[in-house]
C-alpha cells in the first residue's frame, strides 16, 4: 500500500529506485527503510535505517529528509561516484 501522502510516496520511490528496502508496519510509524548496504559495509550509521511517519506535520520536510537519507549514505555515494 503507497503512502497516503503523495510527497511522501514519490519520496519512498526514490529511494526503492536506489535499492532501499522498504518495509511498512511497526509502532508509532507507517514503515521503515533500510539501505540497501545495511548487511554488507555501509557506515554511513543513522543514514542506513530510518523511520517512515505516517501522518507528519510537515510531510514535504519528511519527504526532503527522506531523500536526504538516501542521498548520504555512504555507499550511496561511492557508487555514485564510480558512475560518474
Ligand atoms: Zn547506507
Amino acid at each position: 500500500m503507497p503512502h497516503q501522502n503523495k510527497e511522501i510516496a514519490a519520496a519512498l520511490q526514490y529511494a526503492s529506485s536506489k535499492g532501499w528496502r522498504i518495509v511498512e508496519g511497526g509502532f508509532h510509524a507507517w514503515g521503515q527503510m533500510y539501505c540497501p548496504y545495511n548487511d554488507k559495509d555501509c557506515r554511513c550509521g543513522e543514514f542506513c535505517r530510518a523511520s517512515i511517519w505516517s501522518t507528519p506535520k510537515n510531510p514535504q520536510n519528511h519527504a526532503k529528509q527522506i531523500r536526504r537519507i538516501v542521498d548520504n549514505c555512504i555507499m550511496q555515494k561511492n557508487t555514485d561516484n564510480n558512475e560518474v
